[in-house]
């Protein structure tokens, strides 16, 4: 049986539950698909549950751990009446406009677990890894995806940054406020990164480059002590003893489940207009799944306030 809803948010990062919280305040009795707990880029919470200390979130002088700030938004999200269902969406049907199908589970079933008469799509975006052994174990103990978040901690230190496109070059721009050196391992001798980038980071005394290498293993017992790497011409093994690794060498947009049915820009994330709108009527968006610049917890939950408005208005305007 298909039940319907005013709200339905696909996803329970900071932009999903922001607009959970939101969505419920004004008693619209929203729905959070949160996610699959079992899954890298599905994990309700999104991730900051990969995360451990958030020291730039407003509202914490001394820092929160990432899964507490996210347990305690879904909290207030659930507070308010917001319902939370933890698995996935599987399948969108959008194109006959409102109320639109959302299946969760089988996405073979005929008929959808929920006919919505608003998306909020909140899905996110993983931060690509280089899968080596350690990676993984070491997430959050010297091993991080943004510099923004996790750059202070690395205070007089030695970090490694992995990669050579404009991510990583911004990410060792930045780490040169706190850490003593900043090698960047490439697993090439030529960037990829814009020219201006290039030019600044070769004129900072505190970056090196250590080209044609790719990291084979993020070596330490608790903490990062170093990398393996290997060189990408030769083939010889070396070891680098690091206090922490940056991967950045891209992020993905979780979209697979909107390819179709919501038009994407040329970066492949969701293309919005006017605030949260995407093109399909009643369909709003939020948080790092239309935002490859700033990625941060509290402009994705600020996304999530937007797209909570934008529904909220867009029922109202059609008397529901
Ligand atoms: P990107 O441009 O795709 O660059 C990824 C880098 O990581 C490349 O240098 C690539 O090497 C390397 N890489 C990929 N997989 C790897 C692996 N498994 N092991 C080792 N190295 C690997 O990604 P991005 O830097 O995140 O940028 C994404 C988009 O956002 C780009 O369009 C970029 O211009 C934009 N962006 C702009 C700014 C800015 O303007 N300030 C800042 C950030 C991002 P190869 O070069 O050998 O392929």
């Amino acid at each position: 049986m298909t039940e319907h809803r005013k709200v339905v948010i696909a996803g329970s990062g900071p932009a999903g539950l922001t607009a959970a919280v939101y969505t419920a305040r004004a008693q619209l009795s929203p729905l959070v698909v949160e996610g699959q707990p079992s899954s890298t880029s599905d994990q309700p919470g999104g991730q900051l549950m990969l995360t451990t200390e958030v020291e730039n979130f407003p509202g914490f002088p001394d820092g929160i751990l990432g899964p507490e700030l996210m347990a305690a938004m879904r909290s207030q999200a659930a507070r308010f009446g917001a319902e939370m269902v933890t698995d996935k969406v599987t399948r969108l049907e959008l194109g006959g406009g409102s109320p639109f199908g959302v299946w969760v589970g089988a996405p073979e079933a005929p008929e959808p677990t929920y006919e919505a008469e608003t998306l909020i799509v909140a899905t996110g975006a993983r931060a690509l890894m280089l899968d080596v052994p350690g990676e993984d174990r070491l997430l959050g103990h010297g091993v991080s995806t943004c510099a923004t978040c996790d750059g202070f901690f690395f205070r007089s230190q030695h970090v490694v940054v992995v990669g050579g496109g404009d991510s990583a070059l911004e990410e060792a721009l930045f780490l040169t406020r706190f850490a003593a050196k900043v090698t960047v391992v490439h697993r090439r001798h030529q960037l990829r990164a814009s020219r201006i980038l290039q030019d600044r980071a070769f004129a900072n005394p505190t970056i090196e480059f250590h080209w044609n290498a790719v990291v084979t293993e993020v070596v330490g017992d608790g903490k990062v002590t170093g990398v393996r790497l290997r060189d990408t011409v030769g083939g010889e093994p070396s070891e680098l003893p690091v206090d922490g690794v940056f991967v950045a060498i891209g992020h993905e947009p979780n979209t697979a489940v909107l390819r179709g049915q919501l038009d994407l820009d040329t970066t492949g994330y969701v293309a919005t207009s006017e605030g949260s709108r995407t093109n399909v009527d009643g369909v709003f968006v939020c948080g790092d799944v239309q935002d490859h610049v700033y990625r941060q917890a509290i402009t994705a939950a600020g996304s999530g306030c937007m797209a909570a408005i934008d529904a909220e208005r867009w029922l109202e305007a059609r008397g529901s």
